[in-house]
C-alpha cells in the first residue's frame, strides 16, 4: 500500500491499482474529498476501458493522460479538474451532445443518467449545443428497444452480451460517435440469438437501451370498469424498487410496494411468493418422481424464462432435463383464471393478469404456447421494476409517504422459502427444504443450505437427504450455465439438480431491475444487497417452507388434489422444444 494525491487530497492505493481505482476505492478519501473522475464507457467487470477520451487526468511531469489506463506510483500527484483537463472535457462533451438527442424532459433515464451527470459536472448550461439534431427512428426488436439517437457508443451492452452472458448477439457497426448496436447475425435480434435477459439494458449508462414499455396499456386496463385487473409483485422487486425513490439499494420495502399498487387502482393485489410456493411442490414433486422412478437427471429448474429461452436456442438437446413446472409468474396467472375465478364468480376473459416482476425475458414468456391454463393467456401483462416505478411516480404516488400493507388473500400469503427465489441460489433452497421433509417422511430442522447461498457464479454441494445424496448446483449468468452445461453434456460433471439463472446473481440484478450507475455498481455488489435483504425476510418469517403454507395446502385441498396430479399438470405444467422443432 503507499499514498498518492488526488487534487491535494491524500489517497490510499496499492501497487498495479489504476488511477481510476484508486480514486474510488479508497472509501475515506471518496466520502471526504472531491477525487471524482469522469468517465462515461468504464464499468467494472463488463467494459474495463474508456474510449470516450473524457477520463483523463493531469500528472505533473507526464501532461494528461487516461485514468482508466494508466498505473498508480507511489506519490504520484493527480489533477482532475485542471485547465487543461476541463477545456478538452469540455470539448469531447460538445461532440458527444452533438450527435445526442437531447430531450431529457422526455427520456426514461432522466435525473438516473450518466451522461446527465458529466453534464452537471461541466456545467453545459453556460454553453449549450444548440445545432439541431436529426433522429433516426426508434427499432423496437421484440421486448428490447433500441435508440440510436441516445447511444454514446460506450459498447457496454456489447461487452455484457459477450462476456457475461457468452452470447453475443448484438455488436458496434461503424465507427465513433455515428456507429450502431446492431443485431450481430440475421436482421432482428431473436434471429441473431437473443434471449431477452436485458443485462444489456442494466448496464446503458443512458437512454439508449430499454423493454417494450406496456405502462399506458395496464393503465388503460386498469380504469376499464368492464374488467377486473389483479397484480403480482415477485420476490426480488421488494429488494429493489425502493432504490427508484431514492433508498439505498436493497431497501426492504414490501407493505409500501402492496400500499403502491393498491393506490393506483388494481382490483387485487397478490404475492408472486405464493406462486414460487407453488412452483416448490411441483418442482420438489418432479425431482422426486425422477430420482424414485429413474427419470432423466439432473433436472434442471424452470423458472427463469430468460434461461428457458438459452436452453431452448442453444442447448436443444438437453431439453428434458427441464423440469415440466411453468414459471412462478405463469403458475399465479393459471390459478387466477381458474382456482380465483370459480371461487369468486368472474369469468377468466374478464380478468387481466398483470406482473411485476425484476425481468425483461417474462414479457416474451407470455407469448408462449402452452400457457393457457384457462383457455386466455395466464399473464396479460409483464411490467419491469422500472415500469412499475415509473408507473408509480406517474400517478402522482408518494413513495417514501406510503404505509405498509398487507397482501391480498388468497393468493397473497407466502413463505420464506418463495422469497429467497429472487437469489441465485434461493429456488434450489426452498426446494431442498421440501424434499428434505418429503423424503425423510417427516419434518426436518434443516432450514438454511448455506453452501447454494452467495453471488458465486456456480455453487456446487452434496447433500444427504432421505437416505440419498443428492448432487446439486446453482447457476447465474449464462456464460456460467455455457460452461456448467458443456461440462454436463461431456459426463465431466453430475449432478442430480440444477438450478439456472440468466441474470448473474439471480433475479435480484435481473434485466428489468433499477439501474445503478458505474461509479455506483464500482463499490457496491448490488446483487449481494438486493439478496441480503431477501434472506433478512426469510430468516424473520414464521413461515419458512413452501409445503407448510397454509393457502398452499387449502389450494390443494379444495382445487389441485395433489402435486402431479392430473389437474396440476394441465394447469401449472407446460411444454419446452428446442428451436427448430
Ligand atoms: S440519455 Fe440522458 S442526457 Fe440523453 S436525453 Fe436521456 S436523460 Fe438526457
Ligand atoms: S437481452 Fe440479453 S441476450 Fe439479448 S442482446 Fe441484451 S444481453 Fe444480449
Ligand atoms: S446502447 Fe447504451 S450501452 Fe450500448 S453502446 Fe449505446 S449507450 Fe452504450
Amino acid at each position: 500500500m503507499f499514498q498518492i494525491t488526488i487534487n491535494g487530497n491524500p489517497v490510499t492505493t496499492h501497487d498495479g491499482a489504476t488511477i481510476f481505482e484508486a480514486a474510488y476505492e479508497d472509501q475515506y478519501a471518496r466520502t471526504q474529498f472531491d477525487t471524482d473522475i469522469l468517465s462515461l464507457h468504464y464499468l467494472k467487470g463488463v467494459q474495463e476501458k474508456e474510449d470516450s477520451g473524457l477520463c483523463i487526468v493531469e500528472v505533473p511531469g507526464k501532461g494528461i493522460v487516461n485514468a482508466v489506463d494508466t498505473v498508480v506510483e507511489p506519490f504520484m500527484v493527480v489533477l482532475t479538474k485542471s485547465e487543461e483537463v476541463r477545456r478538452r472535457q469540455k470539448e469531447i462533451l460538445q461532440d458527444i451532445l452533438k450527435h445526442h438527442d437531447r430531450d431529457c424532459r422526455n427520456c426514461n433515464r432522466t435525473g438516473n443518467c450518466e451522461l446527465q451527470d458529466v453534464q452537471y459536472s461541466l456545467r453545459t448550461t453556460k454553453n449549450p449545443v444548440t445545432e439541431a439534431f436529426d433522429a433516426v427512428p426508434v427499432r423496437a426488436d421484440g421486448i428490447i428497444v433500441r435508440d440510436d439517437n441516445k447511444c454514446i457508443r460506450c459498447g457496454r451492452c456489447v461487452a455484457a452480451c459477450e462476456k457475461i452472458q457468452g452470447i453475443g448477439a448484438i455488436k458496434m457497426e461503424g465507427e465513433g460517435l455515428t456507429a450502431k448496436i446492431v443485431p450481430s447475425k440475421g436482421e432482428t435480434l431473436i434471429e441473431s440469438g437473443c434471449v431477452g435477459c436485458g443485462q444489456c439494458i442494466t448496464v446503458c449508462p443512458v437512454g439508449a437501451l430499454y423493454e417494450r414499455d406496456d405502462v399506458a396499456a395496464v393503465l388503460e386496463a386498469v380504469r376499464d370498469p368492464e374488467k377486473y385487473v389483479v397484480i403480482q409483485a415477485a420476490p426480488s422487486v421488494r429488494a429493489s424498487i425502493s432504490e427508484a425513490f431514492g433508498y439505498p439499494i436493497g431497501s426492504g420495502t414490501k407493505g409500501k410496494l402492496a400500499a403502491a399498487l393498491r393506490k393506483i387502482g388494481f382490483d387485487r393485489v397478490f404475492d408472486t411468493v405464493f406462486s414460487a410456493d407453488l412452483t416448490i411442490m411441483e418442482e420438489a414433486n418432479e425431482l422426486v418422481e425422477r430420482i424414485q422412478n429413474g427419470g432423466k437427471l439432473p433436472m434442471f429448474t424452470s423458472c427463469c424464462p430468460g434461461w428457458i429461452n438459452y436452453c431452448e436456442t442453444y442447448y436443444g438437446d438437453m431439453i428434458d432435463h427441464l423440469s415440466s413446472c411453468k414459471s412462478p409468474q405463469q403458475m399465479f396467472g393459471a390459478m387466477v383464471k381458474t382456482f380465483l375465478a370459480e371461487k369468486e364468480g368472474i369469468p377468466a376473459e374478464k380478468i387481466v393478469v398483470v406482473s411485476t416482476m425484476p425481468c425483461t425475458a417474462k414479457k416474451r414468456e407470455l407469448g408462449r404456447d402452452y400457457q393457457n391454463a384457462a383457455g386466455v393467456p395466464d399473464v396479460d401483462y409483464s411490467l419491469t421494476s422500472r415500469e412499475v416505478a415509473r408507473m408509480i411516480q406517474m400517478e402522482g404516488i408518494s413513495f417514501p409517504g406510503l404505509d405498509e400493507e398487507e397482501f391480498d388473500a388468497p393468493l397473497g400469503i407466502g413463505s420464506g422459502a418463495g422469497t429467497i427465489f429472487g437469489a441465485t441460489g434461493g429456488v434450489m433452497e426452498a426446494a431442498l427444504r421440501t424434499a428434505n421433509d418429503w423424503l425423510n417422511g417427516e419434518p426436518q430442522n434443516a432450514l438454511d443450505f448455506a453452501e447454494v447461498r452467495g453471488v458465486a457464479g456456480v455453487k456446487e454441494a452434496t447433500y444427504k437427504v432421505g437416505g440419498l445424496e443428492l448432487r446439486v448446483a446453482a447457476v447465474s449468468g449464462l456464460e456460467n450455465a455455457k460452461a456448467l452445461l458443456e461440462k454436463i453434456r461431456t459426463g465431466e460433471a453430475q449432478y442430480d439438480f440444477v438450478e439456472f439463472m440468466a441474470c448473474p446473481g439471480g433475479c435480484v440484478n435481473g434485466g428489468g431491475q433499477p439501474q445503478q450507475k458505474a461509479k455506483v455498481r464500482m463499490i457496491n455488489d448490488i446483487r449481494a444487497e438486493r439478496a441480503m435483504t431477501l434472506y433478512h425476510l426469510d430468516q424473520h418469517d414464521s413461515l419458512r417452507k413452501s409445503h407448510e403454507n397454509p393457502e398452499i395446502i387449502e389450494l390443494y385441498d379444495t382445487f389441485l388434489g395433489k402435486p402431479g396430479s392430473e389437474k396440476a399438470h394441465a394447469y401449472l405444467h407446460t411444454k419446452y422444444q428446442a428451436k427448430g422443432e
